[in-house]
């Protein structure tokens, strides 16, 4: 019997099994993934993100892996040209690969059990109380029961449909998306982002001395675009010289990655038995990245209210109320700038003068 069976073992995951691992309980760690391996994301952090690496002992390990250290973003919003500030806190874009097998590692340092290649196949539910999972590594089916069933298993969590997690705040998607990587790409310490006219596009450096770059546009123009996506993307860069110039002399070294329009979403992040944490429990549009720091900070949060509930020290629907009230108020002036920002990607003077100010107090409701 396990204090707690997390599911999912990148971003959310694993740091809520090393969090309640070093804090001295029980968990096991699973994931039909094996590491280091990557997934459908790109990957820019924000300052917050990377300070919460380095508060748990592991941003110089991702430094360490030759991850590019960056300051700030050269932002083109609708024309209007914003250079990166070199005084701005670091920022770093580790590609998953890299990001990961830290994160899971650490996991398993601190004492997680950690299964990889292990498929979850259902909950074990009895009276309605959430007690375990049914699972299989390779062909061995197996039980395993635990206080609470963590679901880090990502925006399509089979966790929350399992246990009928309920759904708010629900936005649908109005973009879709393309990103690849690029060698002898020319770029700065910073990352850059091109708004405006219907269009987002990003430039991120990342290992290996890789550009990862990446292409946003509405929704209405998924079929045509995926009629060429290549030759879209080249399209879209060339509609800003200095990046058209650069990417045509750049040499892309991955197949190109997509993201069909989806939703954005809360879920009730915890029921009898089970919680959510990570994109499982709230998801957005990735145009203003957010979503592995969002993961990283809601692993701390959870960790917390799980290791109080664990100890004794507080009940269990006091505690997990408070971190879906702290995951709410920490998200929500973004999730709904987001939706505004998505609707055509051709932010009004308003939202502009936002984004050019930095994270602003309020947004707009949707
Ligand atoms: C195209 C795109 C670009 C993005 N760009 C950025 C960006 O630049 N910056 C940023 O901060 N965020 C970005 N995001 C968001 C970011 O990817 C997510 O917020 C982040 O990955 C959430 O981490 P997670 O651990 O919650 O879920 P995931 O990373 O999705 O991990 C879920 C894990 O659960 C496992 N799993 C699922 N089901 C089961 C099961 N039944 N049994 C066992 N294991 C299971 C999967 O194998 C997976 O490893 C982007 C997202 C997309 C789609």
């Amino acid at each position: 019997m396990y204090d707690a069976i997390v599911v999912g073992a990148r971003c959310a995951g694993s740091p809520t099994a090393m969090l309640l691992a070093r804090d001295g309980h029980r968990v096991l760690l699973v994931d039909r993934a094996t590491f280091p391996s990557d997934t459908l994301s790109t990957h820019y952090m924000t300052p917050d993100g990377v300070e919460r690496l380095r508060e748990w002992g592991l941003l110089d390990r991702v430094l360490a892996t030759g991850c590019p250290q960056l300051h700030g973003t050269r932002r083109t919003l609708q024309g209007m040209n914003l250079p990166a500030d070199p005084n701005d806190p670091l920022t770093i874009a580790p590609r998953r690969t890299v990001l990961d097998k830290i994160l899971v590692d650490a996991a398993r340092e601190a004492g997680a059990e950690v299964r990889e290649g292990t498929s979850v196949d259902s909950l074990i539910v009895e009276d309605g109380v959430v007690q375990g999972i049914r699972a299989h590594t390779g062909g061995q089916v197996f039980e395993e029961r635990a206080r609470v069933v963590v679901g880090a298993d990502g925006r399509q969590s089979f966790v929350a449909r399992q246990a009928g997690a309920t759904a708010y705040n629900v936005v649908q998607g109005t973009t879709a998306g393309y990103y690849a990587y690029f060698a002898d790409m020319p770029q700065g310490s910073y990352a850059e982002l091109y708004l405006g006219g219907g269009q987002a596009m990003f430039v991120f450096p990342t290992n290996d001395g890789e550009a990862c770059l990446g292409v946003e546009f509405q929704a209405g123009r998924f079929k045509e675009f995926r009629a060429d996506i290549e030759g879209n993307m080249q399209a879209a860069f060339a509609t800003v010289p200095s990046l058209g110039e650069r990417t045509a002399k750049a040499r892309r070294t991955s197949r190109i990655m997509g993201l069909s329009p989806h939703q954005s979403f809360y879920r009730k992040p915890f029921g009898p038995g089970w919680a959510l944490v990570g994109d499982a429990g709230y998801y957005r549009d990735p145009l203003l990245g957010q979503g592995i720091n969002d993961a990283l900070r809601d692993a701390q949060v959870i960790a917390g209210a799980l290791g109080g509930v664990f100890t004794g020290a507080q009940q269990w629907d006091p505690a997990m109320e408070a971190y879906e009230q702290q995951r709410n108020a920490a998200t929500g002036m973004l999730y709904n700038l987001t939706a505004l920002l998505c609707k055509d990607l051709d932010p009004t003077p308003e939202v502009l003068q936002m984004l050019a100010a930095g994270p602003p107090a309020t947004a707009p409701a949707v």
